[in-house]
């Protein structure tokens, strides 16, 4: 007998002659059946694991309770959205985990959230995804335009998401897409007819395939400037959009439907205030409807929410109570150069009065603290100084030479 045929599979005990291929290996060998299998069994286990697939984007699910803690650790107020965005995002990941096993076909639920800018939308779909440990991409709807016509198509979304994973399709195929103005694609005003217009509707009608899912091929190095790039093939059924946006005058289209009088002339700015707050509370799709959003697209974001304009004190909550706060962020910088540093409580109150009186909101906050901060800034290190306090004196000073002081308008 020769050699050769004592040889056999160490897997399934198959002798040389009984096979066509045996793979040598340390101490064994391998049939081409058992290669087979065991791709077989390789492939079932990895499609079980898919959803989790990925190295960097495990995903992370939570309750929606416990989406709104994280989310108030991040963001002040706000609560309606919270907990309107807590259960979207909860029910939106339940359903890419839910086998489908019956006739019951959980719809997406892409959500649309109305609030002036800077009351925290774009803060508050970040924070989810950073939380759910998802892929996550802001885009702007005013650069969208309809195919052919010179901006970005609405694929370069996908584009942005695939870069912001480094190409992870599978985690991008479950990340999140935050599309900014969405008030701005708008048709204007209330006939189609004769107000066909290239950004507008058009782009309202390429974004519904997408929201809905499909699957769209995405040029990874996004625009058109590279026609020779090999397309990456995304499914987009699984990826959530919120969508956000001022809806400047939206408030009139409330008022009009709940038929309550927004405007007045002897009512006072406040109540005015307090009734347009009120007003966005009543927000649902038929006012936005009526500001120009198509219905088709609407019918894709069943979840409308509201962010309320933010005001002195949640301003001022702002300064100190998120987790990476501003004032934390600045002592932190300080930190690093052994420098302690103390704001009084009125320098806090001070910069909310100006962000206010300026109307910069809370993203005026930020060059708030930096137009009292930065001589400090500059001047400070390497000095030896350890301490550094900031009084209303000092903040008032600095203010006052900045040139946030000359935006002020009469
Ligand atoms: P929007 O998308 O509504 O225009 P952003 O979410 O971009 O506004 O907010 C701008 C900045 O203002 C944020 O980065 C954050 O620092 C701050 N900010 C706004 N609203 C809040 C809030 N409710 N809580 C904490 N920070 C906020």
């Amino acid at each position: 007998m020769s050699k050769q045929s004592h040889l056999h599979c160490s897997f399934c005990g198959r002798n040389r002659d009984e096979v066509k291929i045996l793979i040598a290996g340390q101490e064994g060998h391998i049939c081409e059946n058992c290669v087979e299998h065991a791709q077989e069994i390789i492939a079932q286990e990895l499609n079980v694991k898919n959803d989790n697939l990925s190295s960097n984007f495990k995903l992370n699910i939570k309750k929606p309770s416990e989406i709104k803690s994280f989310l108030d650790e991040y963001v002040i107020g706000q609560d309606d959205a919270k907990k309107v965005l807590s259960v979207a995002v909860y029910n939106h990941y339940k359903r890419i985990a839910h086998k489908q096993t019956d006739d019951v076909e959980i719809e997406k639920s892409n959500i649309i959230m109305v609030g002036e800018t800077g009351t925290g939308k774009t803060l508050l779909a970040k924070t989810i995804a950073r939380m759910l440990n998802v892929p996550f991409a802001i885009v702007d709807a005013t650069v969208f335009t309809e195919a052919g016509y010179v901006g970005e198509d609405v694929e370069s979304m996908l584009t942005r998401l695939l870069q912001n994973c480094n190409y992870d399709v599978p985690a991008a195929e479950r990340g999140i897409v935050y599309v900014d103005e969405i008030d701005k694609i708008a048709r204007k005003g209330d006939n189609p007819s004769i107000t066909r217009d290239v950004s507008g509707e058009g782009v309202q009608q390429g974004l519904l395939k997408m929201l809905e899912g499909t699957e769209v091929l995405v040029p990874p190095q996004g625009g058109r400037k590279h026609p020779e790039q090999k397309m990456i093939k995304i499914d987009t059924k699984n990826i959530l959009f919120i969508c956000g946006g001022a809806f400047d005058g939206i408030d009139k289209v409330i008022a009009r439907r709940v038929n309550t009088n927004a405007i007045g002339f002897n009512v006072n700015k406040e109540l005015q205030d307090a009734q347009r707050n009120n007003l966005l509370e009543f927000i649902n799709a038929q006012d936005l409807k009526g500001f120009g959003l198509i219905p088709e697209l609407l019918g894709r974001l069943p979840i409308v929410t509201h962010l309320n304009p933010l005001d002195k004190e949640t301003l001022r909550n702002i300064l100190t109570e998120p987790k990476n706060s501003l004032i934390k962020q600045y002592s932190k910088l300080f930190e690093l150069e052994n420098i302690t540093l103390k704001i009084d409580e009125e320098v806090l109150d001070f910069m909310v009065e100006k962000a206010l009186e300026y109307k910069l909101g809370a993203r005026g906050l930020r060059s708030i603290c930096e137009s009292i901060l930065t001589d400090a800034m500059f001047e400070m290190p390497g000095t030896g100084e350890t301490y550094l306090h900031i009084s209303a004196d000092y903040a008032e000073r600095m203010f006052s030479k900045s040139k946030l002081n000359l935006l002020k308008v009469a």
